[in-house]
């Protein structure tokens, strides 16, 4: 969508189709060239929460032609267990991508686990090496729900160079990598978070205003700066009028009049976030083969420094 059209909803369902769109050309692409992009998610355990998103990715996956590989293990599978299947997973070179469906079991250590993904792998951007590559500004893979939440703001707003951003939110799955990717979009960022001081007056300071505290409608009309472009990350379940319903961090109704755009829950940054698992692990695969290629050049480097 685009602010200069006086539209002022950001809809994540339209632009994710035109994601999976693109996504699906790329695949088919790749295939007519013999390629078959594949993508294995690996579930532990039996968390309800968990399953729909699993069966939501492998679903999506197979629409767009991208080959999903589900491996669903028990709730006491042991770390090693996990381990050995993510190694085998690294090696397949049909495995184009490895999503651990998180929250793992408290026995098992998440970091470790995470750690074990190939970093070219890593459809989830949470491998250290890629957090770090993208704190430097190189072309890695990153987190799928911020790297959604940029398309949307780039079609919304166009040039992101100079605007202020405030990213409501510090946690590793989306406040810090949507900080990086602003930043590296040459906005002015700052991160805001519940030790905060005066977040409304932070806030309001936003030309950008990314929420991701999972708190229903913390954010109201007084913390925002009218002509703000909003994304709201929050997915809350709450009961309201005797029903349950989902809302996100910001009060749509109340920020709806004062803002240039905003993000609906549903329907806003939620469908980006498998888009951008899809289009994840098209650049993975990509790096794959740029890996690939350089690999040979540099096993006959010293050959040639030899000649
Ligand atoms: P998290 O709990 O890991 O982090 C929340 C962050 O918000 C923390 O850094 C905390 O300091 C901050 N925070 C909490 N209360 C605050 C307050 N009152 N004021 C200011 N900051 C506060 O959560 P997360 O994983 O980053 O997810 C955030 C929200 O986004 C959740 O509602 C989650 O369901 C949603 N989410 C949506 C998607 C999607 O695809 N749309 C993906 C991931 C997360």
């Amino acid at each position: 969508m685009n602010v200069h059209q006086n539209i002022k909803l950001i809809d994540g369902k339209a632009t994710s189709a035109r994601v999976l769109a693109e996504v699906r050309e790329q695949v088919l692409a790749l295939r007519e060239a013999g390629i078959q992009p594949g993508l294995a998610v690996v579930l532990v355990g039996s968390d309800a929460a968990s399953q729909v998103y699993v069966r939501n990715k492998v679903l999506r996956a197979e629409e767009v032609g991208i080959r999903s590989l589900e491996h669903r293990l028990g709730a006491d599978t042991d770390e090693q267990t996990l381990l050995a299947l993510v190694q085998r997973l690294n090696a397949d070179p049909s495995v184009n991508g490895i999503l651990v469906q998180l929250p793992l079991p408290p026995h098992i250590d998440e970091h470790r686990v995470l750690q074990a993904v190939s970093p070219l792998k890593d459809v989830d951007g949470f491998h250290s090496a890629n957090v770090g590559g993208l704190a430097q500004g190189r072309d890695v893979l990153t987190p799928c729900t911020p790297s959604g939440c940029m398309r949307l703001l780039r079609d919304a707003c166009g040039d992101l160079r100079g605007k202020h951003a405030v990213v409501v939110g510090r946690s590793n799955i989306v406040g810090k990598p949507m900080a990086a990717l602003l930043l590296q979009a040459d906005c002015t960022v700052t991160v805001v978070h519940s030790r905060s001081r005066d977040l409304p007056a932070l806030c309001r300071q936003a030309d950008i205003l990314v929420a991701a505290a999972g708190k229903p409608r913390l954010i109201g009309a007084d913390w925002l700066k009218p002509g703000a472009v909003v994304i709201d990350v929050g997915i809350n379940r709450i009961e309201e009028d005797g029903r349950s319903r989902l809302v996100g961090d910001v009060d749509f109704a109340a920020a709806l009049p004062l803002a240039a755009a905003i993000t609906p829950v549903p329907g806003g940054v939620g469908p980006m976030t498998i888009a951008y698992l899809m289009k994840n692990t098209l650049l993975a695969l990509d790096l794959q083969q740029q890996a690939a290629l350089a690999r040979p050049s540099q096993e006959h480097a010293p050959c040639l420094s030899l000649c």
